[in-house]
């Protein structure tokens, strides 16, 4: 059934924009197409940009993640869709979380957004809710936008080329592409979005995930199942740049620094991003046992070299959009469903991504069967398989601290390694099958909080001092569980994790390669700087469109010259040539930064307007710093004591383990503070994370909107 329809007139993408966004309002069943302003182009730019944005106007301090005004926006960029560059894919979803309660986005690649672009959009914004499971479908063929009926089926993952096939009419199925979230995503916090879109090489449908933050949670809490678009890339479509040739040479200057360096580097194309478990592992970064452990030598039963061997059998050039030459998009064509509703069913599994492996790692799992299944299933019930996994493994480590208990699991005993238990719970979670495991769907914070309660009912300890126990290992920070890597040795990554504006998640400030592996920012200065650098130059890959992994996963050959080599600045250089080509601008780095700089005021402007945003909220877990328990200490002594004599400066001869963990732990402690002060500065805050008067000023927010918002979060701190 049609609920509504509108008919629309076709607008041409010119220097890479349409300027047009389309709105629905799924309480009143209403389509809109608004024109973008120019100011807002100029202020935001588009993809996380204009999520932002959207997300800002049409909430308030008051809205949560199931509030019908809750705005869930998606977003390319200018550059989202050109052909003649690599990683152009890219898209953003961004809502305020459920998590997180504040905004937050996750970006994802694949041929959706490609498609609306093409079919007239720049951004999409839903709002309100609806009665029942409808799709909005964007039409460029028939040049008509309407809301339906759903399909019958939850899981689009298994079904996929069977609902392209309902969809696609006269056209290939190439022509379809669309986000959806399937059922773990009406049971969790930590629901996914799926962008699921038809590969012509293995004749297939490929899904890749938008998984952080509960986007897909966002869109079942409104009644819709997905959004579906329907364009057709082959007929003379373009991103319309000034500069075409200009493109071209900065498409093929990048496609040639991923061709000469991925094979002797990574080797994305081979492994996927299976090819970083070795690197981890060998650096003591890999997640074991709830980020516990960082090494294990059963990694050589799951190493990318396995699975580019044995798993990715097939050697297709799998970009997850055309042009993308580095080509991480690996799947596995068969694997045979062990557990659950499918139990017995021949799959294929994309990726599985390194994030996913890692979750399994720190679940005590080396096998590669476990992973897949594991990928598998998280993608088709629609969970993060990040945050899914650091909920299991908290659990279990809660567990062996004796704070859970069979009374509070239904029975069943939770230990590493058990992996009929971890699928067990996995399958309990996502359908919210009892009152233990529907808690669990709510996140580490909302569960920390009941175990402490449990525990405290029994014990005879508060609740209080319960979750500070708890707090040591519950890896969480604003609401988010942490992504895949152990940061303990590297305090770049620490703050990475801890001041990103959306949670603990990698893609604003990943440094732990650059930090720990190449050790290319070994003072603190250069920590303190590549903080504020970082955040910035990442977040510009989310405003425009851009993958991120054919400029930091790959070095441009002439970097190591350069002054800064772990900021890859001859590749940055093909960037600015793609940027300035498309619009006809002189655009330098540095104003590529204050853009960036913008939205990532905003999104700190929110995250204030929602009671959040401050120094208090960037605070890591122990466990993120330094080793908890004696047992992790132990694992790595020997270089723990020569830390604490060449860095701390400590006499470790006659002192016992308890007095070296403990200082070890106060050093830690300390350093994290000391970072805090000194990038809030770099960034133009004050101590209290907030932004100054002049950070306001001189990137444009004179609104007396957001002074207002600074002012009440300056009162808030103040008591
Ligand atoms: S590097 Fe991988 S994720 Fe990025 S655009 Fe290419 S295939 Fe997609």
């Amino acid at each position: 059934m049609t609920h509504a329809m509108i008919e629309y007139q076709k607008t041409t993408v010119v220097k890479g924009y349409t300027d047009q966004l389309l709105h629905v309002d799924l309480t009143n069943m209403k389509i809109e197409i608004k024109q973008i302003p120019a100011a807002t182009k100029e202020m935001f730019i588009g993809g996380r940009g204009y999520c932002l944005n959207m997300v800002y106007e049409g909430t308030d301090a008051a809205t949560r993640f199931d509030s019908p005004e809750n705005v869930l926006a998606f977003a390319g960029g200018p550059f989202c869709g050109e052909i003649g560059f690599a990683g152009t894919g890219k898209f953003i979803i961004g809502a305020i979380s459920p998590l997180t309660r504040t905004f937050c986005d996750s970006n994802v690649g694949g041929y959706f957004f490609p498609l609306v672009k093409n079919a007239g959009f720049d951004a999409i914004s839903v709002t309100g809710k609806s009665d029942k499971d409808v799709i909005i479908f964007v039409d460029d063929i028939t040049g008509t936008v309407s809301i339906k009926d759903a399909p019958e089926t939850e899981n689009a993952i298994y079904d996929a080329e069977k609902l392209v096939d309902l969809w696609r009419g006269e056209s290939k199925p190439s022509a379809i592409a669309f986000v959806n979230a399937g059922i773990g995503s009406k049971n969790t916090f930590f629901g996914c979005v799926n962008s699921i879109y038809y590969d012509v090489r293995r004749k297939r449908c490929r899904a890749k995930q938008a998984g952080r933050g509960g986007m897909g949670t966002v869109m079942r809490e409104k009644g819709l199942w997905g959004i579906v678009a329907r364009s057709d890339l082959s007929k003379g479509s373009s991103n319309h740049p000034v500069d075409k040739a200009g493109v071209r040479e900065a498409g093929k200057g990048i496609r040639t620094v991923v061709r000469n360096g991925d094979p002797n580097e990574l080797r994305l194309a081979q492994r996927g991003t299976t090819a970083l478990l070795d690197i981890m592992n060998t650096n003591n970064i890999l997640p074991i046992n709830n980020y516990k452990f960082g090494s294990d030598d059963r990694e050589i039963n799951i190493s990318g070299k396995v699975f580019e061997d044995k798993i990715f059998g097939q050697k297709h050039p799998d970009g997850c959009f055309a042009g993308c030459n580095l080509a991480c998009t690996k799947a596995c064509e068969e694997h045979q469903l062990m557990t659950g509703p499918f139990k017995g069913k021949t799959v294929a599994v994309d990726g599985p991504e390194y994030e996913t492996a890692a979750a399994v790692t720190n679940l005590g799992i080396f096998d590669i069967p476990a992973i897949l299944e594991y990928a598998w299933y998280c993608d088709a019930y629609a969970v993060d398989s990040i945050s899914t996994g650091v909920v299991i493994a908290f659990l279990i480590e809660a567990y062996q601290q004796g704070h859970l208990t069979k009374e509070d699991t239904g029975g069943v005993e939770l230990k590493w390694n058990d992996a009929d238990t971890v699928f067990s719970l996995l399958h309990k979670i996502a359908t919210g099958a009892d009152d233990f495991t529907a808690r669990a769907g709510r996140g580490i914070r909302h569960m920390k909080g009941w175990i402490a309660e449990q525990a405290a009912s029994r014990n005879g300890h508060t609740k209080e001092e319960i979750l500070q126990d708890l707090n040591l290992f519950a890896m969480e920070t604003k609401g988010m569980e942490f992504s895949m890597y152990i940061t303990k040795e590297s305090l770049a990554q620490q703050g990475g994790y801890g001041f990103a504006l959306k949670g603990p998640q990698h893609d604003e400030a990943w440094l732990i390669a650059l930090d720990q592996v190449k050790n290319e920012m070994p003072t603190f200065e250069q920590k303190a700087a590549a903080l504020r650098w970082f955040p910035l130059f990442r977040t510009w890959f989310n405003i425009v469109g851009l993958c991120k992994l054919p400029w930091i996963d790959v070095r441009h050959p002439d970097a190591a010259a350069t002054v800064d080599p772990a900021k890859n600045i001859p590749t940055v250089d093909l960037y600015l040539e793609l940027v300035n080509s498309t619009l006809g601008t002189e655009k330098t780095l540095d104003d590529l930064l204050t853009e960036s700089e913008r939205s990532y005021l905003m999104h700190k402007l929110i995250n204030l307007r929602q009671g959040f945003g401050t120094r208090e909220h960037d605070r890591i877990p122990l466990r993120a710093m330094a080793p908890v328990f004696m047992d992790e200490f132990k694992d790595r002594k020997d270089y723990y004591l020569k830390y604490l004599a060449e860095t701390v400066g400590m006499d470790v001869t006659s002192k016992d383990d308890e007095e070296l963990l403990k200082t070890l732990q106060d050093y830690r402690r300390d350093q994290y503070e000391t970072l805090m002060d000194t990038v809030y500065t770099a960034k133009g805050y004050d101590k209290n994370s907030i932004p100054t008067d002049e950070t306001l000023n001189r990137l444009g927010f004179e609104d007396e909107s957001y002074i207002q918002i600074v002012k009440e979060a300056r009162q808030r701190v103040a008591g």
